[in-house]
């Protein structure tokens, strides 16, 4: 009886789209239009995520799976990417029509250079939408083809 119980809830868990299928996900679709991600330091200290526009390589901090925010950090570097590939290799504004939640303020408002502050700003937008993953995915489709 407990074994088909822990069974049956174990297959209706794995029914249920999991974080690290959406990273894996990403990822692939990241390779595919030739981004390159790296599970490693970046090269800018305290950096969760990092996109590198004239290499197309993503770094993404091994640490932000501890924090449960893989997925999201992720999410945030393929919004730069599409930012790169809607530029053709020099990042630019997508011109969403989405506001960051509040909370993600202060997060893009820290860049004092205002070009880098909008770019910021699209990536909390899209991130913090309940949509994020798929978003994330249609904007790379759109720009990046
Ligand atoms: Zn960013």
């Amino acid at each position: 009886m407990i074994e088909t119980f822990l069974l049956n809830s174990f297959l209706l868990l794995s029914q249920v789209p999991k974080p690290e299928q959406q990273f894996t996900d990403l990822r692939n679709k990241l390779q595919q239009f030739g981004f390159q991600v790296i599970i490693q330091l970046p090269p800018k200290r305290g950096a969760y995520g990092l996109l590198q526009p004239n290499t197309k390589k993503i770094w993404i901090n091994p640490v932000v799976f501890e924090l449960n925010i893989g997925t999201q950090t992720l999410i945030h570097e393929a919004v730069h990417a599409a930012q790169v590939c809607a530029g053709k290799g020099k990042i630019q504004t997508l011109g969403l029509n989405i506001q960051p939640i509040n909370y993600a303020r202060p997060f893009f408002m820290r860049y004092t250079d205002v070009h880098r502050q909008d770019l910021e700003r699209e990536a909390y937008a899209v991130q913090t939408q309940p949509n994020n993953f798929k978003l994330a995915i249609s904007l790379l489709q759109e720009h990046c083809k």
